[in-house]
């Protein structure tokens, strides 16, 4: 391999050889970045704990907390608002498309997010996408991914081995929103 580079043959005979092979480099790959595949990258489980930093539910950046029509009702009973289901949805989602989040404060921090405890003040009845991280589809779908995901949440890779199906259970109820 002079110069660190990779000679792509030319002879009609290695050619195809060659094609086939990266074809099949390229599909063990896909395979293996699938979550449904049996034996993926995480076969062995993957840590997690979270320390309460918070930093996933606030800002300074815009996100998105995708909310569904049961767990508005959840979160509504939960902060005594039964009885006023269409003023919490006015006061606490927003609509993105066909979608419904929650909002925010100014700075970015999820409306539910307590300002002086950095905890969640509707911790019992959290979104499904909040109980779910970080085992997500985008986050596990490659190891640079959960790498990244990892720099951005210090529990990742810390504490509790959640096994492979653990994981999938968590996996099978991103519907590939977050
Ligand atoms: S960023 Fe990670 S460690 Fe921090 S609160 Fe969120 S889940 Fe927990
Ligand atoms: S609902 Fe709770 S866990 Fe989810 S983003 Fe808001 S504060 Fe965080």
């Amino acid at each position: 391999m002079p110069n660190g580079k990779p000679i792509k043959p030319t002879s009609p005979l290695v050619g195809p050889i060659w094609e086939t092979r990266l074809t099949q480099i390229m599909k063990n790959k896909a395979i293996q970045n699938d979550p449904s595949n049996e034996s993926p990258w995480y076969s062995k489980g993957l840590s997690f704990e979270c320390t309460q930093c918070g930093d996933c539910c606030s800002g300074p950046g815009e996100g998105y907390v995708w909310v569904t029509p049961e767990e508005i009702v959840a979160l509504a009973a939960a902060i005594g608002m039964s009885e006023q289901q269409e003023e919490f949805e006015r006061k606490f989602t927003r609509q993105v498309g066909e979608l419904t989040s929650l909002v925010e404060y100014s700075d970015g921090d999820c409306i539910f997010l307590d300002p002086k405890s950095r905890t969640c003040s509707v911790y019992e009845v959290r979104p499904v996408q909040c109980r779910t991280w970080p085992f997500w589809k985008s986050n596990v779908k490659s190891p640079r991914a959960w790498s990244q995901a990892a720099k951005n949440c210090p529990g990742c890779n810390q504490g509790r081995l959640y096994s492979l199906a653990e994981i999938k259970t968590s996996l099978e109820k991103d519907n590939g929103d977050f």
